[in-house]
């Protein structure tokens, strides 16, 4: 029988008046929110509990232009009350079959716990990366400002700057960092970028490279590649030793370093396993969590994990690339539409197998193709933009960059017609990128 025929035909059976099944969403940025707008907009009777660490959603890929205007952080966030759906501030430390414990946060600093039944389970929590360009700490909004505020002090007051890591965040950072003001009888700044690669952003095309180190080099920036990093034995220099074995470049007193080396261990799945719901063989070195195609966990068929805290067959292959935020939307849409489809099924007592369910990537973008779409802004009127080998260069790149931005804050904000506008834009989009794609493969020779 069709997949697709088998769908919709569970979903149309569906009683309107059956008890509506508990669906927990943990989470609440790209994955945890997608996932709850398509649950609370479909048809299916459900309940939709959301339990995110922060009160607020944040559009990361602006977040570091924050570090340079504290003040944009209001334009990139938007606050979690709930509505079509319940909304609990809080972090989830236990999980288990069917319930979870979680810590809910107060202004008062009170530790309460609450538990939380579930009949699904969607988990969205994301992976680590170091401070400040994440929001690791800050559960509430003021919290996330004062630290911007406080880094942009830092900065300001700092003569040298080391950006370590020269992959997309590494180069937005000294891009940034570029557009700081100079006080009138200071010294100009000295911003250095250190890349243990020996191009800067490696998994893009070469003229995205090329530009990149050019841009940067043309603003003042030092360009440091192929050595790696660490402290010496008096701990106040840093040495910068290259792997073609010349000599050590030593960075005395920067002032300032910011980390830009990738994602950190994710702590938050400590509390799958305290629930039993995962052993050490299902997690990977940064704590992400392997599933199905069809984003379900291997021991639990109504937990579903999706997002940078999830890593499918297809990440691997991709070597993590694919862990971005238009993908971790599209992982929760797709998550909430398999959780939609087994809770038909048990209604109808209908059994459905594993490829009957919906599948990632294939079912989650158009023609079945993982969009290879990335957006690098430098500074705030120039920009990278990659689809598939296409490169585009300048502004065009940053405004493309800054409309996504206002469209999914307002989407997540709860307006329906962001919301609309959004998910049409995304998939037209989706679209040329896959031909795109499939145009420039069919013109490669064979090698
Ligand atoms: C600086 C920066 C720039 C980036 N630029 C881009 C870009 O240009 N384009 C792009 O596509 N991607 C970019 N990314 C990557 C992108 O932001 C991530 O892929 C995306 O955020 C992943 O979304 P997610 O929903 O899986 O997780 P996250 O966005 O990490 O969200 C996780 C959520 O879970 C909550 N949470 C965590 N633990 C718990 C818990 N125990 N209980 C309850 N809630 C919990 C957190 O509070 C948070 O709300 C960038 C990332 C960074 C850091």
């Amino acid at each position: 029988m069709p997949t697709g025929w088998l769908n919709r035909k569970l979903l149309r059976n569906v009683s309107k008046s059956a008890t509506a099944a508990h669906v927990l969403v943990v989470g609440g940025s790209f994955a945890g929110l997608s996932a709850v707008d398509t649950l609370v907009r479909s048809d299916s009777p459900m309940h939709v509990t959301l339990v995110s660490r922060t009160d607020f959603f944040e559009y990361l890929p602006s977040s570091l232009h924050c570090l340079v205007r504290p003040d944009y952080l209001d334009k990139v966030t938007t606050s979690l009350r709930g509505g079509d759906y319940k909304f609990v501030h809080g972090t989830v430390v236990t999980l288990r079959r069917h319930e979870a414990e979680v810590r809910v946060h107060y202004r008062d600093e009170r530790v309460v716990t609450e538990l939380i039944p579930f009949d699904f389970c969607i988990w969205a929590c994301g992976t680590g990366y170091p401070e400040p360009i994440y929001n690791g700490s800050s559960t509430f909004l003021e919290m996330r400002k004062k630290m911007f505020r406080e880094t942009r002090v830092n900065i300001l007051n700092a003569k040298s700057l080391l950006v370590v890591g020269g992959g997309p965040v590494g180069v937005e950072l000294a891009a940034e960092l570029t557009e700081l003001p100079v006080a009138a009888l200071c010294a100009p700044r000295s911003v250095t970028l250190v890349c243990s690669t020996f191009e800067l952003l490696v998994t893009l095309p070469e003229r995205a490279r090329w530009y990149a180190e050019m841009w940067l080099r043309n603003k003042g920036v030092r360009v440091v590649t192929g050595g790696r990093l660490a402290k010496s034995e008096d701990d106040c220099t840093l040495i910068c030793t290259s792997h073609d074995g010349t000599v050590p470049t030593r960075f005395k007193g920067a002032d300032a370093i910011l980390w830009a080396t990738g994602t950190i261990k994710n702590r938050a799945l400590n509390a799958m396993n305290h629930g039993g719901l995962v052993a050490s063989e299902d997690l990977d070195p940064n704590g992400r969590v392997f599933v199905r195609a069809t984003l379900q966990l291997p021991r639990a068929r109504h937990i579903f994990a999706c997002g940078d805290c999830s890593v499918v067959a297809c990440d691997q292959q991709r070597d993590l690339a694919s862990k971005t935020a238009y993908a971790a939307i599209e992982a929760g849409r797709l998550a909430a539409r398999n959780v939609m489809l087994l809770d038909a099924a048990i209604r109808a007592d209908v059994q459905l197998s594993l490829n009957q369910l919906l599948r990632y990537p294939e079912h989650a973008f158009p023609l079945g193709t993982f969009p290879q779409v990335f957006c690098i802004s430098l500074g705030k009127s120039d920009g990278i933009f990659c689809i598939g080998p296409l490169v585009i260069t300048g502004k065009i790149a940053v405004l493309a960059k800054r409309t996504i931005e206002k469209l999914n804050v307002r989407a997540f904000s709860g307006s329906r017609f962001h919301m609309h506008l959004f998910t049409l834009l995304e998939r037209v989009f989706f679209f040329i990128a896959a031909i795109i794609q499939a145009l420039f493969e069919a013109k490669l020779p064979d090698i």
